[in-house]
């Protein structure tokens, strides 16, 4: 992929720069969030495909290096300048699964846990999604207690101990039952979380779509770890 010149971009962020100095984040140099070698670079890299809850998953990235570093500035410490380009190539493989998919295909993404997203501010996959130029999420919702019915994955991820604290199998325990989807009987789904490690939650949401009469026809993730 080639990077289409941009000179009144170009010009404005060099005048900013003037003002208010960053660096990039992949490699340091005093440019901007990141600078064009490293955007490249990115560019570049191969996506991962792996099977969740025996879905194909396509992951737009590997969990490493330079994408672990911008996924966790956008999620911890609301970064939202680089989303762009962690979006759009998750917003292609979206596209790129529902052209595959029959017609009618629903999209719908996991929810955050809700104090991720209350400390955030903003849902980081619909943010993905907007720069990937996905925006036929509309009818999806985080899931709440007593939310009005409509299509969408409810449910919260699991409180208490953070995932790290626990076995393996406590986390899968601890997750189905977790996400309700609602709205999906007979339809097409293509599920899209930001970030797949473990799968226990992208495969509880595979559960919670087909225990609602759904079909998963392709998982779609900004990243995942090497499975
Ligand atoms: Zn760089």
């Amino acid at each position: 992929m080639t990077t289409a010149p941009h000179p009144w971009r170009d010009a404005f962020l060099a005048v900013v720069a003037l003002f208010l100095p960053v660096s990039c984040l992949g490699c340091g140099a005093r440019d901007r969030p990141l600078c064009d070698s490293c955007r490249a670079d990115l560019a570049e890299r191969p996506g991962r495909v792996r099977l969740v809850g025996g879905v194909r998953l396509d992951a737009a990235f590997e969990y490493e290096g330079l994408v672990r570093t911008l996924v966790l500035e956008l999620k911890l410490r609301g970064r939202v300048d680089v989303a762009a380009p962690l979006g759009r190539p998750t917003g292609a493989l979206v596209r790129r699964a529902l052209a595959d998919a029959p017609p009618g295909t629903l999209v719908l993404r996991v929810p955050p846990s809700p104090r991720g997203r209350r400390r955030r501010g903003f849902d980081t996959v619909v943010l993905l999604l907007a720069r990937g130029g996905v925006r036929r999420t509309g009818r999806l919702r985080r899931q709440r207690a007593a939310g009005p019915p409509g299509v969408g994955l409810r449910g919260a991820r699991p409180r208490g101990a953070g995932q790290k604290e626990r076995t393996a199998l406590e986390r899968v325990d601890a997750t189905v039952g977790t996400l309700r989807a609602v709205g999906v009987a007979g339809r097409d789904v293509v599920l899209v979380d930001d970030v797949v490690t473990t799968g226990v939650t992208m495969a509880e949401a595979v559960r919670a779509v087909r225990a609602a009469g759904g079909r998963v026809v392709r998982c779609v993730a900004t990243a995942s770890v090497e499975s």
